[in-house]
């Protein structure tokens, strides 16, 4: 008798498998990571095989069989990956598995499977009996006659001589027509983007970047010739990863190309990781140029019918690539050759929702499951990614061009009635519409002004459910919490003192917008944030309109530094460079230096050269000073240290636990307790800091506990074991505990 060990997918923490069933000799092909239904109770669930075993704790008789097994399962190499994020996130196993399943195979909902259609091919005795004048229906003789020019599904039919199934049928049955049921696939449509098929010949730096790739993918990994060209730690024994340093524009991504082809001649797969599909279409379109039926694509952007089928493709080893965000670490690649992350720095790799898992972590994990190469690629290397991993440095631009010259303008010294752009970016605006070029501008904030206060009184409009300022968003006449749902329309008059004089301060996106159509009349404004670009389509229109007109400006969030490259651009201006540098976080240094060199790369990109200018309040913080000369190494070098005197990560783990509650005293209670358990198990070298109160957001108190560990794992074990018990504890419900484990 062969025991199907089955984890069942559910959303409740208590319910935790797995459990036995009987494997029924009509499901001899189930195997680990199969989906199957079976009897739970009196319910039915979806559950995934996570082992095979030859006995149970429970007599045969008192095992249940499953009801039914899905079309497409998840390897057995991506359940151990599941699990093990399961574990490693503090999460359950059902979320865990959840990640590697098929698209679609949900705890609620339709599940989705392959298209299928029907197609018919037109036999000997057909073309005699059209021939010989056999009794042939009218409807009959038009479908021969159409399937003499070859096969033809039942829908083309349908179209082309109006021909039902039964018609079809009949002619089946007379042995004058063949049947087969064939799977269609269901295509993502790709980017109208054109994307050069054509490889060019790499520089030299290029060139030794994959001879080192291609060796490491050899298993020559230590050889004394490959690790001459790696800088910094040693490349050691461990499984092969490497860091690929080079500023925007030297060449990285045709490095990864020639990589990916290189796997793919050893007979190995790849996935390439990217930060957001929507913000890199040029990027994806030039590996669907490149590797034609290989390349597979999966985001969420696609439908369900498409993503199933590009899993599957991949399942089958119909396709070898997979280009995708996060979750695409997950792919069902066969026998994975390489894994690429590309700007490895963006944060958009660690997912918010429990499993808060991050995707390079999990790439290094699947990667030395599979013995494959990990190779991280950015212009703003992430401090752990520096100290552990041996790099190959892209230097200079392939263009030839030098990066662009940047100025820092300090703007404790302007006028506050200035407005928020400073004298000097204005005259340079003003040299970019003289000479009809185009320019870019950034303001980490959206909305028309993040304060609203009353002049006479003094009333300040605050988002009911959060401890926040609503933000005025001017286009929509309204009053936006970026924290929750909650709008309300722009007053007119105070409700305190019924003033109507209204001061709206700071400055966001429309703000901005709005000054620069004013001044720099009439050079068209494109403005980039989530707000214009909500509709499908919205951001690659609004980025092709700024790359179509002569001249313009493009004005918005982060958004406007990813993704794009123009030529056209000769200014790059940052306005409030240290906004990002105020968050009370041990990563803000990294994210301001990573955001202020990432817009200083879109600068300068053309002929015409380039400037980029940097408006900041804290022209002397290292991130800022070290990005306006474009000093990486030296970025790191100091942050690094840094990081070392204050043992945070890379030279500490990190855990946050975050509570929330309605009931305040309840939650604070509860955190305390938390806590003082916490502290008796975890394990020596780890600090527990917190419960610390952080504002209310949804109408909810939130507490945080962030422990700084020496050793992860006992770490994680402790926390696990504390959240799960409270999580199993029925009097907490109101109560809802998160665990994030590396908080970025
Ligand atoms: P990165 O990913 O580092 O920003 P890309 O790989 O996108 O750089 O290269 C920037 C531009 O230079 C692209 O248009 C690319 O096609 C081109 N390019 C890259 N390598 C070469 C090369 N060796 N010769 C000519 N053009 C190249
Ligand atoms: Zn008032
Ligand atoms: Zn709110």
């Amino acid at each position: 008798m062969t025991v199907l060990r089955v984890e069942p997918l559910t959303t409740a923490r208590a319910l935790r498998g797995p459990f036995d069933y009987r494997q029924p000799a009509a499901m001899a092909a189930l195997e680990v990571g199969s989906v199957v239904r079976v009897p739970f109770g009196p319910r039915k669930l979806l559950g995934v095989v996570v082992e095979l075993a030859e006995t149970s704790e429970l007599a045969p008789e008192r095992l249940a069989e499953p009801i039914e097994a899905l079309e497409a399962g998840a390897p057995a190499e991506l359940v151990r990956l599941g699990l093990w994020v399961a574990r490693e996130y503090c999460s359950t196993p059902s979320r865990g598995l959840q990640l590697v399943l098929p698209p679609g195979t949900g705890t609620g909902g339709r599940t989705v499977r392959s298209k299928v259609e029907l197609r018919a091919a037109i036999l000997p005795a057909g073309e005699q009996a059209l021939e010989g004048g056999g009794r042939l229906g009218a409807k009959q003789r038009a479908v021969l006659e159409a399937l003499r020019a070859g096969e033809m599904s039942s829908a083309e039919l349908a179209t082309a001589v109006g021909a039902d199934r039964q018609t079809l049928r009949r002619l089946e049955q007379r042995g004058l027509v063949a049947t087969h049921n064939s799977r269609l696939r269901r295509a993502p449509a790709g980017s109208s983007l054109a994307a050069p098929a054509n490889r060019p010949d790499l520089l030299r730096e290029q060139r030794d970047a994959v001879d080192a790739i291609v060796a490491a993918l050899d298993g020559r990994w230590a050889d004394k010739s490959s690790e001459a060209r790696l800088i910094g730690p040693s490349a050691g024994a461990a499984a092969p990863r490497l860091l690929l340093h080079g500023v925007t524009g030297s060449g990285k991504t045709e490095v990864y190309l020639a990589a990916v082809e290189a796997a793919l001649e050893r007979g190995r797969g790849a996935i390439v990781l990217v930060p957001e599909i929507g913000l890199a279409p040029q990027a994806v379109a030039r590996f669907r140029a490149r590797l034609g039926d290989r390349f597979a694509v999966l985001h969420s952007a696609l439908s369900a019918g498409e993503r199933y089928d590009e899993w599957r493709r991949l399942r089958s080893g119909e396709a070898s690539v997979c280009v995708g965000p996060r979750s695409a670490v997950f792919a069902p690649v066969r026998d994975l050759g390489l894994i690429v992350v590309d700007e490895e720095h963006d944060p958009s790799y660690k997912q918010e929702g429990d499993p808060c898992y991050d995707a390079r972590t999990v790439a290094r994990r699947r990667a030395e499951d599979c013995g494959a190469v990990l190779v991280a690629g950015t212009a703003t290397p992430r401090p752990e990614s520096w100290l552990e991993l041996p790099r190959l440095e892209l230097p200079r631009r392939v263009d030839g061009l030098r990066m662009p010259p940047v100025k820092l303008v300090d703007m404790r010294d302007a006028d506050p009635r200035g407005g928020p752009l400073h004298a000097d970016t204005w005259a340079a605006l003003e040299g970019v519409r003289l000479a009809g070029a185009k320019a870019i501008v950034m303001i980490n904030r959206r909305g028309f002004a993040p304060w609203l206060t009353c002049r006479s009184c003094g009333h300040h409009w605050d988002c009911p459910n959060c401890d926040v300022s609503l933000i005025v968003h001017r286009h929509s006449g309204r009053l936006v919490c970026h924290h929750c749902a909650h709008v309300e329309p722009q007053p007119r008059a105070c409700p305190d003192c019924a003033s109507t004089t209204l001061s709206r301060a700071g400055a966001g996106t429309e703000r901005i917008e709005a000054l620069l159509k004013e001044r720099l009349d009439p050079m068209p404004v494109f403005r980039l944030d989530s707000d214009t670009a909500a509709e499908r389509g919205a951001h690659a229109r609004i980025l092709a309109g700024f790359g179509e007109a002569p001249s313009g400006v493009l004005v918005g969030t982060q958004m406007v530094a990813k993704g794009h490259d123009f030529p056209e651009v000769t200014l790059a201006a940052i306005l409030d460079a240290d906004a990002t540098l105020r968050f009370p976080d041990f990563r803000a240094e990294e994210r301001t230096f990573a955001m202020v060199a990432q817009l200083a790369g879109r600068s300068g990109r053309g002929e015409a050269g380039g400037e980029v200018i940097v408006q900041t309040l804290a022209p002397g913080a290292a991130s800022i000073a070290h990005a306006a000369r474009h000093d990486a190494a030296g970025f790191l070098a100091g942050e690094l240290e840094r990081r070392r005197l204050l043992r945070y990560p890379p030279y500490s783990h990190l855990v946050r636990i975050g509570l929330a509650a309605e009931a305040e005293p309840r939650l604070e209670t509860v955190a305390r307790e938390i806590a003082a358990e916490l502290r008796e198990r975890l394990p020596a070298g780890s600090d527990l800091l917190g419960p610390a109160p952080m504002f209310r957001v949804r109408n909810r108190h939130r507490r945080r506990l962030l422990i700084k560990a020496a050793e992860r794992e006992r770490t994680v074990a402790a926390v696990r074991e504390v959240v799960e018990r409270r999580a199993a504890d029925r009097s907490l419900r109101e109560i809802s505990i998160g665990v994030d484990v590396d908080p970025q």
